[in-house]
């Protein structure tokens, strides 16, 4: 039975528990790592590479690893909840490569982060990634000012992004260029479902992502929290929705087909945040999101550009779950884009008339 990175990984995260000393950090360290590497570990092995090559690898844990694929070692068991139902990269792209027309659908990501908060690239410089990729569109999704810690931007910040955004996009245009990079902010939201920015100054935005980033270890349904939170007339995605982390947090609790049933009624999305940590939506969660008929979203949540291949997680999690391609938000154009949100923008406004 050939050890895949996803089995790896969970190997990697036991072994941590087992360590002691610095060996716990390494092994887990590693066991993340796996996640999203590019290759899996069998194919370096089959071709005589060393597994050096693979990121948080280092001789000691080569060995193991060596180790656990000489002997097989790959009864896994019941894998704990707060890593199940996470994949590898590797396993994505395997996945995927059976199904090539599904990757082919796809015009663009709809969540990333530059340096006006936490990320590490200019809007340009994931414009160029992105362009290299293919997209029609990328929006930017910096954090807003309620996630100090994030280095969250204030509407004064907000507009200052704006002429970048639109001085990256004339310039991508006068080099003859197809992509749009699409205004947005990941707006955070407190436990009620409400944001932190002035709404004037989301009115501007192409869309607007929402998030909560607090209260996320409490046990008990958060249905309400959700139910509000799509119900806030300012947001159209709700992204990261169960707030999960590999190995770290289990994320919210909630009656999630109320959830999925209340997005498909409002018309908005569900996010499968695709970074390999999150994985959020996760599998489950999206065959209950394609009973209800909700619309999913795709969003790397990069941080560099070179993250963006982190999509292919949520493309074969959505592939998995049989979500139409008709749901999905990043295999519209860029025009239908903007014509759903000034739809959901239009009842908003008629809701809160009445
Ligand atoms: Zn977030």
């Amino acid at each position: 039975m050939p050890l895949t990175n996803t089995e790896l990984a969970e190997l990697l995260a036991r072994q941590s528990e087992i360590e002691s000393g610095v060996l716990v950090r390494a092994f887990r360290r590693a066991a993340r790592n796996a996640l999203f590497w590019p290759e899996s570990a069998l194919t370096l092995l089959a071709q005589n590479r060393s597994l050096v090559e693979l990121s948080a690898i280092g001789p000691f844990i080569e060995k193991r690893v060596q180790h656990w694929i000489k002997t097989l070692e790959s009864a896994l068991g019941t894998i704990p909840l707060i890593r199940r139902d996470f994949s590898a990269l590797a396993d994505a792209k395997s996945l995927l490569k059976k199904k090539p027309e599904w990757e082919k659908s796809l015009r663009g990501d709809l969540q990333m982060h530059t340096c006006w908060s936490d990320g590490s690239g200019t809007v340009a410089a994931m414009a160029a990634a992105a362009r290299e990729r293919g997209y029609g569109y990328i929006a930017i999704t910096d954090h807003s000012k309620g996630l100090k810690i994030a280095g969250g931007i204030d509407e004064r910040a907000l507009r200052g992004q704006a002429s970048e955004i639109a001085e990256t996009n004339r310039a991508i245009s006068r080099g003859g260029g197809k992509l749009t990079v699409l205004r947005s902010i990941e707006m955070n939201l407190n436990p009620l479902g409400e944001g932190d920015m002035d709404p004037k100054s989301l009115s501007g935005l192409d869309l607007v992502l929402g998030s909560f980033h607090s209260s996320l270890r409490r046990t008990d349904d958060q249905t309400e929290r959700y139910l509000a939170a799509l119900r806030n007339p300012h947001i159209q995605i709700l992204a990261h929705p169960r707030g999960r982390i590999y190995n770290f947090r289990l994320g919210l609790k909630a009656d999630w087909a109320r959830v999925f049933a209340e997005a498909a009624t409002l018309d908005k999305a569900l996010e499968i945040d695709c970074y390999p940590d999150r994985q959020d939506l996760n599998l489950t969660l999206l065959k209950l999101a394609r009973s209800a008929g909700t619309r999913v979203s795709l969003g790397t949540d990069a941080h560099h550009p070179w993250q963006l291949e982190f999509i292919q997680l949520g493309l074969a999690a959505a592939l998995r779950a049989k979500i139409p391609a008709k749901r999905i938000v990043n295999f519209m154009s860029t025009q239908r884009i903007k014509h759903w949100i000034a739809r959901l923008r239009e009842r908003s406004r008629s809701r809160q008339a009445q």
